[in-house]
């Protein structure tokens, strides 16, 4: 069966992104109606993070299986957060744009 997946390179947009992880949830039979299932699975990711970082400070492995471990982690946040967004209509560019707009005003202390 021919992919009907949205190609991705170096140069892809964050829609673009988005729209490949929501088809990758779609071919992988993913769910694709409940956002408490994909915030559970959010969750579980972020904790994965926390493990990886907490390895960094251990001498089980090399410095470089440590970062490609933690960059692996990280990157299964952004797909199922990128995949929270598709699964609740938010279209993560412009959610991030409007948001930026507001944290530019915002007083930092
Ligand atoms: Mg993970």
């Amino acid at each position: 069966m021919p992919s009907t997946r949205p190609a991705i390179n170096d140069r892809s947009t964050l829609r673009e992104i988005q729209d490949y992880v929501w088809s990758m949830n779609v071919e992988r039979g993913f769910d694709l109606k409940n956002p408490e299932k994909k915030m559970l699975l959010l969750t579980e990711e972020v904790g994965e993070v926390a493990k990886a970082i907490r390895k960094l400070s251990g001498l089980k492995f090399t410095e470089t299986m440590q970062q490609t471990e933690l960059a692996e982690e990280i990157a299964d946040v952004f797909i199922v957060l990128t995949g929270l967004a598709s699964l609740t209509g938010i279209d993560l560019f412009d959610a991030f744009m409007k948001k930026e707009e507001k944290n530019i005003e915002r007083v930092w202390k």
